[in-house]
């Protein structure tokens, strides 16, 4: 019964949210490279003015997730292994190597995260801290 509650209110929370469709020639606006340049690492920021902010890496959207944390509704990143956009707060990440050097991979499934990471460590959107970013920043 709590499940099925559960089911019901999370269904009903995604009929309000929804990632944007990427538009063409759009650039990062903390590195300026061309957001679709590796789609599993394109991410966007829905602002609680209704706006969206795309991003060329997943990195740079939490950076600037953190940076304008008073003015963020939404976060959304993409699955790495289904390519499918996910809620980037309850997504699991693994580090790994983009374009930009360091970086992050997303999974919406923790055992995914687990299998890709071989080891390594799996971080949850909260402990991807302004901290942790800055010590890798690039
Ligand atoms: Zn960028």
């Amino acid at each position: 019964m709590r499940k099925a509650l559960f089911a019901l209110l999370w269904t009903g929370s995604l009929a309000f949210s929804q990632p944007a469709d990427v538009p063409k020639g759009e650039r990062c606006p903390v590195c300026g490279m061309d957001v679709n340049m590796d789609p599993k690492q394109t991410s966007q920021i829905k602002l609680k003015d209704g706006r969206y902010v795309f991003f060329a890496e997943i990195y740079h959207a939490m950076e600037y997730y953190h940076k304008n944390r008073a003015r963020v509704q939404e976060l959304w990143v993409k699955d790495a292994q289904s390519g499918k956009w996910i809620d980037g707060t309850k997504a699991f990440y693994v580090e790994t190597q983009t374009h930009m050097g360091q970086g992050f991979l997303a999974f919406q499934s923790r055992m995914s995260a687990v299998s890709r990471a071989k080891g390594r460590k799996v971080y949850t959107f909260r402990d991807i801290s302004p901290g942790l970013l800055q010590k890798h920043a690039h």
